[in-house]
C-alpha cells in the first residue's frame, strides 16, 4: 500500500509534533541487530542512541542522519509530556482484548482514536496526554500497559523480530488522539505499577503541579507550552487543557474566564499555525465554557488532602479562644496550608476558604480578615476581589 521508508515516516511523526528516534531492528533469523543478536531480551525494541528516549527529537535534521545512517531502524516515538501522547497497550499474548472489553463495559465507550497493530498482534490505543504527570505502567490490568511519562512505542513501518510489521488501522493523520475520558483516567493513573524502566522520572499517578512561588506569567507561560496543539483537530481538547492548567494556580482558580482572556490571547497566538478554526472568539468561548466545567485542575486534590489533615489534627492553641468549631477549623486549615507552602506564604482564596470550610463567601471574607485582625495571620498580598484572586498569607500561631 504504501512505498514510505523508515525515514519518511519518523519524519511524518515528528511533524505530528512527536519526537523519534531509532531503535535496533530485526535481522531476517529474527535475531537484534544489536551486538547481543539472537541473545537480546528486547530484540528490536530497545533504542539505538545512546540516551535512548531522551534523544528523541522532532528536528527533520537529526531524525534524516539518524536514517541515513540505519535506514531500516525501528521508530520509536516518545510518549508523555513531551509527545502529549498517552498510550494503552494491548497485549494479546496476556488476555489483553478481554481486559479492554471489560474495563469498556465497566467504564464506558472511548472516543474514536488512533490505533496501530503492532508487531506482536497487540494493539496501541493513542490519546491525548492530560498534562501533569501520568507515569508509563505495567499491567494495569491483565495485558495491558500504559506507555505515557517515560516510555516510547515502536511505530509502525517497523518490523516486529517475528517479521510482522507494525500497521496503522486508524490512522493518526485522520483521526487525531483525543482526550482520554477522566473516569478512564483516573482508572488507569490508578491500577498496576509503575514501569520500572520510568523510576528516575518522578511524581505520581498524575501528581501535583506544585508552583512553589512561580511567578504567575511564569505559570501561563508553562500551560501555554504544555497545551499546544500538535496537529490540526486538538484546538478543542488542549483548550480544555489550557483551563485544567491554569486552574493549578492557586492566584487564579476562582478567576471568572473573563479575568484569564489575555492568557487566551498568548495561547491562540501560539497555537494559529496548528488549528483550523482560527477566529480568536471560537477558541475563547470554547475555553470560557471549559473553565467553568473543569473539575480536575492539574494537581487536583491537594486543598481536599490538607482539609483532611487540618481536621484530623489537634486545634492549635490560638484557635481555642474561638466558639465555633468551623472557625477553629479554618485557623487549623491555615496552619497546614504553611506547612505545605514551607517558608514561602500560602495562598488561598475567600470562596476556597468557604467551600472547604462551609460557609457564605461573605462569610469566609470577615473570618479571614478577622484572623488577621487577631494577628493570627498576615496577609503578605491582597488578591483582587473582582479578579476573584486569592491572597497571600503567613501563618503567625503555633
Ligand atoms: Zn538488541
Amino acid at each position: 500500500m504504501t512505498t514510505d521508508t523508515r525515514l519518511d515516516h519518523a519524519l511524518r511523526y515528528a511533524d505530528f509534533g512527536w519526537p523519534v528516534f531509532p531503535c535496533y531492528s530485526a535481522r531476517s533469523t529474527g535475531a537484534c541487530s544489536c551486538r547481543l543478536g539472537s541473545s537480546c531480551k528486547h530484540p528490536a525494541k530497545h533504542p539505538h542512541t545512546r540516551h535512548g528516549l531522551r534523544d528523541a527529537t522532532i528536528e527533520s535534521r537529526q531524525i534524516k542522519r539518524w536514517w541515513n545512517k540505519w535506514p531500516d531502524a525501528n521508530v520509536g516515538i516518545r510518549t508523555g509530556t513531551d509527545s502529549d501522547l498517552l498510550v494503552i497497550d494491548v497485549d494479546v499474548a496476556h488476555g489483553g482484548p478481554d481486559s479492554l472489553r471489560s474495563v469498556l463495559r465497566r467504564l464506558g465507550t472511548l472516543p474514536e482514536h488512533p490505533v496501530a497493530k503492532t508487531g506482536g498482534g497487540g494493539c496501541h490505543l493513542l490519546f491525548q496526554h492530560p498534562g501533569g504527570r501520568v507515569s508509563s505502567r505495567q499491567a494495569v490490568a491483565e495485558g495491558i500497559d500504559i506507555r505515557a511519562d517515560g516510555g516510547y512505542i515502536i511505530a509502525p513501518s517497523s518490523i516486529h523480530a517475528t517479521g510482522s510489521p507494525y500497521e496503522w488501522r486508524v490512522d493518526p493523520e485522520k483521526t487525531p488522539p483525543p482526550t482520554i475520558p477522566e473516569l478512564w483516567l483516573e482508572w488507569l493513573s490508578s491500577c498496576g505499577h509503575r514501569d520500572t524502566e520510568a523510576q528516575d522520572i518522578d511524581g505520581g499517578c498524575w501528581g501535583r503541579v506544585v508552583w512553589d512561588g512561580v511567578a504567575l506569567d511564569q505559570v501561563v507561560k508553562r500551560s501555554i507550552d504544555a497545551t499546544l496543539p500538535a496537529a490540526f483537530g486538538q484546538r478543542h481538547g488542549c483548550l480544555f487543557r489550557f483551563a485544567r492548567w491554569l486552574k493549578s494556580h492557586p492566584a487564579i482558580i476562582d478567576a471568572p474566564a473573563t479575568a484569564l482572556k489575555p492568557y487566551l490571547r498568548q495561547w491562540h497566538k501560539a497555537a494559529l499555525p496548528r488549528i483550523r478554526t482560527k477566529p480568536f472568539e471560537d477558541s475563547w468561548f470554547d475555553f470560557a465554557e471549559s473553565w467553568e466545567k473543569v473539575k480536575h485542575p492539574i494537581g487536583a486534590g491537594p486543598m481536599g488532602d490538607i482539609l483532611k489533615r487540618a481536621v484530623a489534627a489537634d486545634p492549635p492553641i490560638v484557635a481555642r479562644q474561638y466558639e465555633q468549631n468551623q472557625l477553629r477549623l479554618l485557623v487549623s486549615l491555615c496552619r497546614e496550608l504553611q506547612r505545605e507552602a514551607g517558608k514561602r506564604p500560602f495562598y488561598l482564596s475567600v470562596r476556597t476558604a468557604a467551600e472547604q470550610i462551609g460557609i457564605s463567601p461573605s462569610h469566609a471574607a470577615t473570618w479571614l480578615n478577622g484572623l488577621v485582625i487577631d494577628n493570627i495571620l498576615k496577609r503578605v498580598r491582597r488578591g483582587d476581589r473582582r479578579k476573584r484572586e486569592a491572597s497571600e498569607y503567613r501563618y503567625m500561631g503555633d
